[in-house]
Protein backbone atom coordinates (compact mmCIF):
# COMPACT_ATOMS: atom_id res chain seq x y z
CA UNK A 1 0.00 0.00 0.00
CA UNK A 2 2.66 2.33 0.45
CA UNK A 3 3.26 4.79 -2.44
CA UNK A 4 7.16 6.35 -3.60
CA UNK A 5 7.38 10.10 -3.90
CA UNK A 6 9.65 11.11 -6.97
CA UNK A 7 8.23 13.58 -8.20
CA UNK A 8 5.87 16.45 -7.57
CA UNK A 9 3.87 18.93 -9.43
CA UNK A 10 3.07 22.22 -7.57
CA UNK A 11 0.47 25.14 -9.29
CA UNK A 12 -0.86 26.81 -6.15
CA UNK A 13 -2.51 30.73 -6.04
CA UNK A 14 -2.07 30.79 -2.10
CA UNK A 15 1.76 30.52 -1.47
CA UNK A 16 1.58 30.56 1.92
CA UNK A 17 4.08 27.44 2.97
CA UNK A 18 5.12 26.84 -0.64
CA UNK A 19 9.09 27.64 -0.03
CA UNK A 20 9.27 25.77 3.15
CA UNK A 21 7.32 22.79 1.36
CA UNK A 22 9.28 22.68 -1.34
CA UNK A 23 12.56 22.90 0.25
CA UNK A 24 11.38 20.12 2.63
CA UNK A 25 10.60 18.33 -0.77
CA UNK A 26 13.76 18.75 -2.93
CA UNK A 27 15.79 17.53 0.89
CA UNK A 28 13.78 14.66 0.31
CA UNK A 29 14.95 14.48 -2.97
CA UNK A 30 11.82 14.99 -4.73
CA UNK A 31 12.09 16.28 -8.22
CA UNK A 32 10.01 19.37 -8.35
CA UNK A 33 7.88 20.59 -11.47
CA UNK A 34 5.65 23.59 -11.51
CA UNK A 35 3.51 26.36 -13.86
CA UNK A 36 4.39 30.11 -13.94
CA UNK A 37 4.15 31.95 -11.24
CA UNK A 38 4.52 28.71 -8.67
CA UNK A 39 8.26 28.28 -10.14
CA UNK A 40 9.12 31.26 -10.40
CA UNK A 41 8.75 31.70 -6.24
CA UNK A 42 10.37 28.57 -5.86
CA UNK A 43 13.30 29.18 -8.08
CA UNK A 44 13.73 32.96 -6.40
CA UNK A 45 13.84 30.87 -3.21
CA UNK A 46 16.67 29.09 -4.54
CA UNK A 47 15.51 25.79 -5.66
CA UNK A 48 15.89 23.82 -8.74
CA UNK A 49 12.41 23.00 -10.32
CA UNK A 50 10.95 22.37 -14.07
CA UNK A 51 8.52 24.01 -15.67
CA UNK A 52 5.21 22.58 -16.82
CA UNK A 53 5.63 23.93 -20.26
CA UNK A 54 9.14 22.12 -20.71
CA UNK A 55 7.06 18.74 -19.82
CA UNK A 56 4.37 19.24 -22.22
CA UNK A 57 6.27 21.22 -25.09
CA UNK A 58 3.78 23.81 -25.36
CA UNK A 59 3.89 26.91 -23.64
CA UNK A 60 1.67 28.26 -20.92
CA UNK A 61 -1.60 29.85 -23.28
CA UNK A 62 -4.18 31.90 -23.26
CA UNK A 63 -3.54 34.11 -20.39
CA UNK A 64 -3.15 31.06 -18.23
CA UNK A 65 -6.46 29.33 -19.40
CA UNK A 66 -4.12 26.53 -20.95
CA UNK A 67 -1.42 25.21 -18.76
CA UNK A 68 -1.83 22.08 -17.28
CA UNK A 69 -4.27 20.26 -19.56
CA UNK A 70 -2.23 18.31 -21.56
CA UNK A 71 -1.80 14.38 -22.02
CA UNK A 72 2.26 14.85 -20.37
CA UNK A 73 0.54 16.28 -17.07
CA UNK A 74 -2.55 14.04 -16.83
CA UNK A 75 -0.99 10.85 -18.18
CA UNK A 76 1.52 11.40 -15.00
CA UNK A 77 -1.22 11.47 -12.75
CA UNK A 78 -3.55 9.29 -14.33
CA UNK A 79 -1.59 6.11 -15.10
CA UNK A 80 -1.75 3.13 -13.00
CA UNK A 81 1.93 2.12 -12.38
CA UNK A 82 0.91 -1.74 -11.95
CA UNK A 83 -0.62 -1.82 -15.49
CA UNK A 84 1.42 -3.12 -17.88
CA UNK A 85 -0.51 -1.44 -20.41
CA UNK A 86 -0.69 1.81 -18.76
CA UNK A 87 3.38 1.75 -18.37
CA UNK A 88 3.84 0.66 -21.98
CA UNK A 89 1.89 4.13 -23.11
CA UNK A 90 3.67 6.09 -20.68
CA UNK A 91 7.07 4.70 -21.84
CA UNK A 92 5.66 5.07 -25.41
CA UNK A 93 4.96 8.51 -24.94
CA UNK A 94 7.78 9.41 -22.70
CA UNK A 95 5.24 10.38 -19.82
CA UNK A 96 7.13 10.53 -16.24
CA UNK A 97 4.50 9.70 -13.30
CA UNK A 98 3.92 12.63 -11.13
CA UNK A 99 3.30 11.11 -7.57
CA UNK A 100 2.14 14.43 -5.54
CA UNK A 101 0.03 17.28 -6.36
CA UNK A 102 0.06 20.21 -5.07
CA UNK A 103 -2.72 22.41 -6.02
CA UNK A 104 -4.96 25.09 -4.55
CA UNK A 105 -7.37 27.15 -6.36
CA UNK A 106 -7.78 30.51 -8.13
CA UNK A 107 -9.53 32.41 -5.50
CA UNK A 108 -12.55 32.19 -6.83
CA UNK A 109 -14.90 32.81 -3.67
CA UNK A 110 -12.44 35.95 -2.70
CA UNK A 111 -12.99 37.36 -6.26
CA UNK A 112 -16.90 37.02 -5.79
CA UNK A 113 -16.59 38.38 -2.13
CA UNK A 114 -15.07 41.66 -3.55
CA UNK A 115 -17.56 42.57 -5.66
CA UNK A 116 -15.40 41.97 -8.97
CA UNK A 117 -17.43 42.38 -12.14
CA UNK A 118 -18.87 39.55 -14.32
CA UNK A 119 -15.80 39.19 -16.86
CA UNK A 120 -13.24 39.47 -14.37
CA UNK A 121 -15.27 36.66 -12.18
CA UNK A 122 -15.33 34.15 -15.11
CA UNK A 123 -11.90 34.72 -15.43
CA UNK A 124 -10.92 33.04 -11.90
CA UNK A 125 -12.84 29.72 -12.48
CA UNK A 126 -9.92 27.62 -11.98
CA UNK A 127 -9.99 25.16 -14.69
CA UNK A 128 -7.01 23.26 -14.99
CA UNK A 129 -6.29 23.07 -11.43
CA UNK A 130 -9.25 21.31 -10.42
CA UNK A 131 -8.97 18.77 -13.54
CA UNK A 132 -5.72 17.85 -12.25
CA UNK A 133 -6.99 17.56 -8.55
CA UNK A 134 -9.75 15.66 -9.72
CA UNK A 135 -7.59 13.34 -11.74
CA UNK A 136 -4.80 12.90 -8.81
CA UNK A 137 -7.50 11.70 -6.34
CA UNK A 138 -9.01 9.15 -8.70
CA UNK A 139 -5.60 7.68 -8.55
CA UNK A 140 -5.62 7.96 -5.01
CA UNK A 141 -3.98 4.20 -5.07
CA UNK A 142 -0.68 5.59 -6.34
CA UNK A 143 -0.76 9.63 -6.07
CA UNK A 144 -1.30 11.56 -3.10
CA UNK A 145 -2.94 15.37 -3.85
CA UNK A 146 -3.03 18.33 -1.20
CA UNK A 147 -5.21 21.11 -2.24
CA UNK A 148 -4.87 23.19 1.19
CA UNK A 149 -1.37 24.57 2.77
CA UNK A 150 -3.04 23.20 6.00
CA UNK A 151 -1.91 19.59 4.89
CA UNK A 152 1.70 20.61 3.82
CA UNK A 153 2.77 19.74 7.60
CA UNK A 154 0.91 16.60 7.91
CA UNK A 155 2.69 15.75 3.83
CA UNK A 156 5.37 15.80 5.60
CA UNK A 157 4.71 14.11 8.25
CA UNK A 158 3.44 11.01 6.27
CA UNK A 159 6.80 11.09 4.45
CA UNK A 160 8.54 11.01 7.50
CA UNK A 161 7.18 8.18 9.42
CA UNK A 162 6.89 6.04 6.34
CA UNK A 163 10.87 6.31 4.82
CA UNK A 164 9.11 8.99 2.45
CA UNK A 165 6.50 7.11 1.12
CA UNK A 166 2.82 7.37 1.71
CA UNK A 167 0.18 5.02 3.08
CA UNK A 168 -2.78 4.28 1.05
CA UNK A 169 -5.09 5.66 3.70
CA UNK A 170 -3.25 9.30 3.88
CA UNK A 171 -3.78 9.25 0.13
CA UNK A 172 -7.71 8.30 0.63
CA UNK A 173 -7.76 10.76 3.23
CA UNK A 174 -6.38 13.60 1.21
CA UNK A 175 -8.41 12.19 -2.18
CA UNK A 176 -11.66 12.76 -0.06
CA UNK A 177 -10.76 16.38 0.77
CA UNK A 178 -10.05 17.22 -2.29
CA UNK A 179 -13.31 16.16 -4.36
CA UNK A 180 -14.91 17.80 -1.43
CA UNK A 181 -12.68 20.86 -2.47
CA UNK A 182 -13.35 20.83 -5.74
CA UNK A 183 -17.02 20.42 -5.05
CA UNK A 184 -17.37 23.55 -2.99
CA UNK A 185 -15.80 25.38 -5.51
CA UNK A 186 -17.79 24.77 -8.55
CA UNK A 187 -20.43 25.12 -5.40
CA UNK A 188 -19.47 28.59 -5.57
CA UNK A 189 -19.45 28.92 -9.13
CA UNK A 190 -22.83 28.03 -9.40
CA UNK A 191 -24.36 30.12 -6.40
CA UNK A 192 -22.51 32.73 -8.13
CA UNK A 193 -23.93 32.45 -11.18
CA UNK A 194 -27.34 31.57 -10.12
CA UNK A 195 -27.12 35.28 -8.61
CA UNK A 196 -25.23 37.18 -11.51
CA UNK A 197 -27.77 35.80 -13.81
CA UNK A 198 -30.51 36.89 -11.67
CA UNK A 199 -32.27 33.18 -11.18
CA UNK A 200 -33.73 32.70 -7.81
CA UNK A 201 -34.48 28.99 -7.57
CA UNK A 202 -31.77 27.78 -9.57
CA UNK A 203 -32.87 24.25 -10.67
CA UNK A 204 -29.61 22.38 -9.22
CA UNK A 205 -27.83 23.94 -6.20
CA UNK A 206 -25.19 22.50 -4.00
CA UNK A 207 -24.07 23.94 -0.57
CA UNK A 208 -21.02 22.95 1.28
CA UNK A 209 -18.94 23.59 4.36
CA UNK A 210 -15.48 23.03 5.78
CA UNK A 211 -15.04 20.98 8.89
CA UNK A 212 -14.46 23.44 11.79
CA UNK A 213 -14.64 20.87 14.77
CA UNK A 214 -16.24 17.87 15.23
CA UNK A 215 -18.30 17.78 18.57
CA UNK A 216 -18.66 15.24 21.04
CA UNK A 217 -22.34 14.65 20.41
CA UNK A 218 -25.50 16.14 18.93
CA UNK A 219 -28.83 17.65 20.36
CA UNK A 220 -28.29 14.15 22.55
CA UNK A 221 -25.55 11.40 23.30
CA UNK A 222 -26.53 8.80 21.16
CA UNK A 223 -26.48 11.38 18.01
CA UNK A 224 -22.78 11.93 16.44
CA UNK A 225 -22.21 15.52 15.22
CA UNK A 226 -19.74 18.39 13.67
CA UNK A 227 -19.80 21.66 13.17
CA UNK A 228 -18.54 22.78 9.44
CA UNK A 229 -18.09 26.56 8.24
CA UNK A 230 -19.22 27.83 4.66
CA UNK A 231 -16.63 29.93 4.43
CA UNK A 232 -18.63 33.37 4.52
CA UNK A 233 -16.69 35.10 8.03
CA UNK A 234 -20.02 36.28 9.06
CA UNK A 235 -19.67 37.72 12.34
CA UNK A 236 -20.84 35.15 14.84
CA UNK A 237 -20.49 31.86 16.53
CA UNK A 238 -18.69 30.07 13.60
CA UNK A 239 -15.91 32.83 13.38
CA UNK A 240 -15.48 33.78 17.37
CA UNK A 241 -12.61 33.29 19.22
CA UNK A 242 -12.83 30.97 22.71
CA UNK A 243 -11.21 32.96 25.17
CA UNK A 244 -12.23 30.09 28.27
CA UNK A 245 -14.36 27.25 28.97
CA UNK A 246 -15.36 24.21 28.12
CA UNK A 247 -15.77 23.01 24.03
CA UNK A 248 -18.70 24.07 22.67
CA UNK A 249 -21.47 21.29 22.34
CA UNK A 250 -24.19 21.55 19.15
CA UNK A 251 -27.01 22.53 21.46
CA UNK A 252 -24.34 25.63 22.64
CA UNK A 253 -23.68 26.20 19.18
CA UNK A 254 -27.54 26.83 17.60
CA UNK A 255 -28.45 28.63 21.08
CA UNK A 256 -25.28 31.04 20.81
CA UNK A 257 -26.15 31.38 17.35
CA UNK A 258 -29.85 32.16 18.19
CA UNK A 259 -28.25 35.10 20.50
CA UNK A 260 -26.20 36.51 18.64
CA UNK A 261 -28.16 37.01 15.77
CA UNK A 262 -30.70 38.89 18.29
CA UNK A 263 -28.46 40.83 19.98
CA UNK A 264 -27.46 42.04 16.83
CA UNK A 265 -30.26 43.37 16.01
CA UNK A 266 -29.65 46.39 18.30
CA UNK A 267 -27.10 49.06 17.48
CA UNK A 268 -24.06 49.51 20.11
CA UNK A 269 -24.37 53.48 19.31
CA UNK A 270 -27.89 53.34 20.19
CA UNK A 271 -26.94 51.82 23.58
CA UNK A 272 -26.54 48.32 25.53
CA UNK A 273 -28.65 45.39 24.72
CA UNK A 274 -28.57 41.95 26.50
CA UNK A 275 -30.13 38.92 25.10
CA UNK A 276 -30.70 35.44 26.98
CA UNK A 277 -31.36 32.46 25.14
CA UNK A 278 -32.44 28.91 26.40
CA UNK A 279 -32.97 26.58 23.63
CA UNK A 280 -32.98 29.04 20.99
CA UNK A 281 -35.76 31.48 22.42
CA UNK A 282 -35.37 34.08 24.21
CA UNK A 283 -35.69 34.16 28.01
CA UNK A 284 -35.24 37.57 28.98
CA UNK A 285 -34.04 40.74 25.96
CA UNK A 286 -33.14 44.25 27.66
CA UNK A 287 -31.86 47.59 26.67
CA UNK A 288 -30.26 49.44 29.41
CA UNK A 289 -28.18 52.12 30.68
CA UNK A 290 -24.80 50.17 30.82
CA UNK A 291 -24.42 46.64 29.68
CA UNK A 292 -24.87 45.35 33.43
CA UNK A 293 -28.07 46.94 33.46
CA UNK A 294 -29.30 45.91 30.17
CA UNK A 295 -28.20 41.85 31.42
CA UNK A 296 -29.84 42.89 34.63
CA UNK A 297 -33.47 43.71 33.33
CA UNK A 298 -32.71 40.92 30.71
CA UNK A 299 -32.67 38.58 34.02
CA UNK A 300 -35.32 39.90 35.32
CA UNK A 301 -38.01 38.68 33.10
CA UNK A 302 -37.44 35.06 33.43
CA UNK A 303 -34.65 34.24 36.35
CA UNK A 304 -36.00 30.65 36.69
CA UNK A 305 -35.49 30.05 32.38
CA UNK A 306 -31.99 32.14 32.82
CA UNK A 307 -30.20 29.47 35.38
CA UNK A 308 -27.77 27.60 32.29
CA UNK A 309 -28.59 29.61 29.82
CA UNK A 310 -26.67 31.80 27.08
CA UNK A 311 -25.99 35.31 27.03
CA UNK A 312 -25.22 37.50 23.93
CA UNK A 313 -24.15 41.34 24.77
CA UNK A 314 -24.03 43.85 22.15
CA UNK A 315 -20.93 45.65 23.73
CA UNK A 316 -17.71 44.63 25.20
CA UNK A 317 -18.42 42.97 28.17
CA UNK A 318 -16.94 45.06 31.18
CA UNK A 319 -16.15 44.47 34.93
CA UNK A 320 -18.94 45.23 36.23
CA UNK A 321 -21.19 43.14 33.89
CA UNK A 322 -18.88 40.14 34.10
CA UNK A 323 -19.22 40.18 38.15
CA UNK A 324 -23.52 40.12 37.72
CA UNK A 325 -23.18 37.33 35.00
CA UNK A 326 -20.64 34.76 37.05
CA UNK A 327 -23.50 35.64 39.90
CA UNK A 328 -25.53 32.09 38.86
CA UNK A 329 -24.56 29.45 36.04
CA UNK A 330 -24.41 30.49 32.47
CA UNK A 331 -23.49 28.39 30.15
CA UNK A 332 -22.32 30.59 27.06
CA UNK A 333 -21.03 34.55 27.29
CA UNK A 334 -20.95 35.93 23.68
CA UNK A 335 -19.76 39.38 22.97
CA UNK A 336 -17.78 41.66 20.63
CA UNK A 337 -15.00 42.24 23.19
CA UNK A 338 -14.19 41.79 26.52
CA UNK A 339 -12.00 43.69 28.54
CA UNK A 340 -8.78 42.74 30.84
CA UNK A 341 -10.96 43.48 33.98
CA UNK A 342 -14.01 41.32 32.47
CA UNK A 343 -11.61 38.27 31.68
CA UNK A 344 -9.98 38.31 35.13
CA UNK A 345 -13.61 37.76 36.86
CA UNK A 346 -14.51 34.91 34.34
CA UNK A 347 -11.33 33.53 34.87
CA UNK A 348 -12.84 32.17 38.03
CA UNK A 349 -15.43 30.50 36.27
CA UNK A 350 -13.44 28.28 34.52
CA UNK A 351 -16.30 26.42 32.82
CA UNK A 352 -18.26 29.05 31.68
CA UNK A 353 -17.14 29.56 27.53
CA UNK A 354 -16.52 32.71 26.65
CA UNK A 355 -16.62 34.14 22.78
CA UNK A 356 -15.25 36.95 21.68
CA UNK A 357 -16.93 38.49 18.06
CA UNK A 358 -15.31 40.71 15.45
CA UNK A 359 -18.05 43.61 15.65
CA UNK A 360 -21.94 42.51 15.28
CA UNK A 361 -23.95 40.51 12.61
CA UNK A 362 -25.69 42.55 10.19
CA UNK A 363 -29.07 42.03 10.57
CA UNK A 364 -29.67 43.40 7.30
CA UNK A 365 -27.71 40.65 5.42
CA UNK A 366 -28.45 39.31 2.31
CA UNK A 367 -28.26 35.24 3.64
CA UNK A 368 -29.80 32.03 2.53
CA UNK A 369 -31.59 29.81 5.27
CA UNK A 370 -31.23 25.48 4.22
CA UNK A 371 -33.30 23.38 6.73
CA UNK A 372 -33.07 19.76 6.39
CA UNK A 373 -36.66 17.82 5.32
CA UNK A 374 -37.30 14.06 4.53
CA UNK A 375 -35.77 13.61 1.32
CA UNK A 376 -34.77 17.17 0.41
CA UNK A 377 -33.93 20.96 1.82
CA UNK A 378 -36.03 24.19 2.14
CA UNK A 379 -34.50 26.84 1.17
CA UNK A 380 -35.70 30.65 1.80
CA UNK A 381 -33.81 34.33 2.36
CA UNK A 382 -32.92 34.75 6.48
CA UNK A 383 -36.41 37.11 7.67
CA UNK A 384 -34.08 40.52 7.79
CA UNK A 385 -37.50 41.98 7.28
CA UNK A 386 -38.14 45.47 8.82
CA UNK A 387 -41.21 47.71 9.26
CA UNK A 388 -41.00 51.58 9.10
CA UNK A 389 -44.79 52.67 8.69
CA UNK A 390 -46.69 51.37 11.93
CA UNK A 391 -50.43 51.69 11.28
CA UNK A 392 -52.57 52.91 14.22
CA UNK A 393 -55.57 50.38 14.00
CA UNK A 394 -57.66 51.22 17.03
CA UNK A 395 -59.36 54.28 17.77
CA UNK A 396 -56.48 55.00 20.08
CA UNK A 397 -52.99 56.29 19.25
CA UNK A 398 -50.05 55.08 20.94
CA UNK A 399 -47.49 57.29 22.89
CA UNK A 400 -44.00 57.78 21.80
CA UNK A 401 -42.70 55.69 24.51
CA UNK A 402 -45.42 53.16 23.50
CA UNK A 403 -44.32 53.01 19.98
CA UNK A 404 -40.67 52.73 21.22
CA UNK A 405 -41.37 49.60 23.13
CA UNK A 406 -43.76 48.39 20.46
CA UNK A 407 -40.56 48.34 17.98
CA UNK A 408 -38.27 46.58 20.47
CA UNK A 409 -41.35 43.85 21.49
CA UNK A 410 -41.70 43.38 17.16
CA UNK A 411 -37.84 42.74 16.76
CA UNK A 412 -37.63 40.44 19.99
CA UNK A 413 -40.52 38.54 18.50
CA UNK A 414 -38.85 37.45 14.72
CA UNK A 415 -36.68 35.82 17.04
CA UNK A 416 -38.97 33.74 18.88
CA UNK A 417 -40.57 30.83 17.51
CA UNK A 418 -43.74 30.93 16.59
CA UNK A 419 -46.32 31.66 17.88
CA UNK A 420 -44.43 34.31 19.74
CA UNK A 421 -45.76 36.86 22.28
CA UNK A 422 -43.70 39.16 23.72
CA UNK A 423 -44.59 41.42 26.23
CA UNK A 424 -42.55 44.60 27.28
CA UNK A 425 -42.44 47.65 28.96
CA UNK A 426 -39.27 49.99 28.95
CA UNK A 427 -37.06 48.63 26.77
CA UNK A 428 -37.33 45.25 28.62
CA UNK A 429 -39.08 42.10 27.97
CA UNK A 430 -41.79 41.11 31.04
CA UNK A 431 -42.66 38.28 29.34
CA UNK A 432 -42.56 35.84 26.39
CA UNK A 433 -43.97 33.11 24.87
CA UNK A 434 -42.85 30.90 22.54
CA UNK A 435 -43.51 27.87 20.56
CA UNK A 436 -47.26 27.34 21.39
CA UNK A 437 -49.48 25.31 18.86
CA UNK A 438 -52.53 28.31 19.95
CA UNK A 439 -51.10 31.89 20.13
CA UNK A 440 -54.03 32.32 23.53
CA UNK A 441 -51.73 29.58 24.63
CA UNK A 442 -48.39 31.68 23.97
CA UNK A 443 -50.16 34.67 25.35
CA UNK A 444 -51.24 33.29 28.04
CA UNK A 445 -48.09 31.12 29.25
CA UNK A 446 -45.64 34.72 28.89
CA UNK A 447 -48.33 36.55 31.49
CA UNK A 448 -47.92 33.44 34.02
CA UNK A 449 -44.69 33.57 33.88
CA UNK A 450 -44.71 37.34 34.75
CA UNK A 451 -46.86 36.74 37.42
CA UNK A 452 -44.47 33.99 39.09
CA UNK A 453 -41.45 36.54 38.46
CA UNK A 454 -43.73 39.01 40.32
CA UNK A 455 -44.13 37.11 43.05
CA UNK A 456 -40.28 36.01 43.40
CA UNK A 457 -39.15 40.26 42.78
CA UNK A 458 -41.96 40.60 45.53
CA UNK A 459 -43.42 43.29 43.54
CA UNK A 460 -47.28 44.31 43.93
CA UNK A 461 -48.05 43.19 40.40
CA UNK A 462 -47.06 41.50 37.37
CA UNK A 463 -44.38 43.76 34.70
CA UNK A 464 -46.99 43.10 32.19
CA UNK A 465 -49.29 45.50 34.02
CA UNK A 466 -49.11 48.70 31.70
CA UNK A 467 -46.75 46.73 29.25
CA UNK A 468 -46.83 46.79 25.21
CA UNK A 469 -47.02 42.99 23.50
CA UNK A 470 -46.20 42.14 20.37
CA UNK A 471 -47.48 38.88 18.35
CA UNK A 472 -45.28 37.24 15.33
CA UNK A 473 -48.46 37.19 13.68
CA UNK A 474 -51.85 38.16 13.33
CA UNK A 475 -54.32 37.47 16.10
CA UNK A 476 -56.96 35.14 14.12
CA UNK A 477 -59.68 35.63 17.30
CA UNK A 478 -60.00 38.28 19.73
CA UNK A 479 -59.28 35.69 22.52
CA UNK A 480 -55.67 36.33 22.28
CA UNK A 481 -55.28 39.87 22.54
CA UNK A 482 -58.36 39.82 24.93
CA UNK A 483 -55.70 37.81 27.01
CA UNK A 484 -53.17 40.21 26.77
CA UNK A 485 -54.97 42.74 27.62
CA UNK A 486 -56.39 40.63 30.81
CA UNK A 487 -52.46 41.09 31.81
CA UNK A 488 -52.38 44.25 31.48
CA UNK A 489 -50.87 45.15 27.93
CA UNK A 490 -52.27 48.72 27.08
CA UNK A 491 -51.01 48.46 23.57
CA UNK A 492 -50.61 45.77 21.08
CA UNK A 493 -48.39 45.73 17.40
CA UNK A 494 -49.16 42.88 15.27
CA UNK A 495 -49.40 42.13 11.74
CA UNK A 496 -53.27 42.42 11.11
CA UNK A 497 -54.78 40.92 7.64
CA UNK A 498 -56.70 38.41 9.66
CA UNK A 499 -60.28 37.55 8.34
CA UNK A 500 -61.72 39.13 11.52
CA UNK A 501 -59.40 41.85 11.77
CA UNK A 502 -63.04 44.27 12.21
CA UNK A 503 -64.14 41.93 15.33
CA UNK A 504 -60.19 42.03 16.88
CA UNK A 505 -59.85 46.03 16.36
CA UNK A 506 -63.38 46.16 17.92
CA UNK A 507 -62.62 44.33 20.84
CA UNK A 508 -59.32 46.61 20.90
CA UNK A 509 -61.40 49.56 21.10
CA UNK A 510 -63.56 48.37 24.03
CA UNK A 511 -60.98 47.17 26.25
CA UNK A 512 -59.14 50.39 25.64
CA UNK A 513 -56.28 49.42 23.73
CA UNK A 514 -53.68 50.98 21.09
CA UNK A 515 -52.88 48.70 18.46
CA UNK A 516 -50.67 49.23 15.54
CA UNK A 517 -50.36 46.61 12.52
CA UNK A 518 -47.23 46.25 10.65
CA UNK A 519 -48.56 44.64 7.16
CA UNK A 520 -45.89 42.26 7.85
CA UNK A 521 -45.58 38.77 10.10
CA UNK A 522 -42.37 36.79 11.49
CA UNK A 523 -43.07 33.39 11.58
CA UNK A 524 -40.31 31.15 13.21
CA UNK A 525 -41.00 27.38 12.90
P1 LIG B 1 0.86 29.97 -11.21
O1 LIG B 1 0.82 31.00 -10.09
O2 LIG B 1 1.74 28.84 -10.86
O3 LIG B 1 1.15 30.58 -12.54
O4 LIG B 1 -0.63 29.39 -11.34
C1 LIG B 1 -1.13 28.55 -10.36
C2 LIG B 1 -2.61 28.40 -10.53
O5 LIG B 1 -2.94 27.99 -11.86
C3 LIG B 1 -3.21 27.36 -9.62
O6 LIG B 1 -4.26 27.96 -8.89
C4 LIG B 1 -3.71 26.27 -10.55
O7 LIG B 1 -4.88 25.65 -10.04
C5 LIG B 1 -3.96 27.01 -11.83
N1 LIG B 1 -3.83 26.19 -13.03
C6 LIG B 1 -2.98 25.19 -13.29
N2 LIG B 1 -3.15 24.72 -14.53
C7 LIG B 1 -4.14 25.41 -15.11
C8 LIG B 1 -4.79 25.40 -16.40
O8 LIG B 1 -4.45 24.62 -17.30
N3 LIG B 1 -5.80 26.28 -16.59
C9 LIG B 1 -6.20 27.14 -15.62
N4 LIG B 1 -7.21 27.96 -15.89
N5 LIG B 1 -5.61 27.20 -14.40
C10 LIG B 1 -4.59 26.34 -14.15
Amino acid sequence: NLAPLKRALLSVSDKTGLIELGQALAARGVDLVSTGGTAKALRDAGLSVRDVSELTGFPEMMDGRVKTLHPMVHGGLLALRDDAGHTAAMSDHGIEAIDLLVVNLYPFEATVARGAGYDETIENIDIGGPAMIRAAAKNHGFVSVVTDPEDYAALLAELDANAGQTTLHFRQTLAQTAYARTGAYDAAVSTWMAGAIGQDTPRRRVFAGTLAQGLRYGENPHQSAAFYTDGSNRAGVATATQLQGKELSYNNINDTDAAFELVSEFDPANGSACAIIKHANPCGVALGTSLKDAYQRAFDCDRTSAFGGIIALNQPLDRATAEEIVKIFTEVVIAPGADDDAIEVFATKKNLRLLITDGLADPAADITSVRQVAGGFLVQDKDNGRVDDLKTATKLAPSEAQLADMRFAWTVAKHVKSNAIVYVKDGATVGVGAGQMSRLDSALIAAKKAERMAEALGLPEPLTKGSVVASDAFFPFADGLMEAAGAGAVAVIQPGGSMRDDEVIAAADEAGLAMVFTGMRHFKH
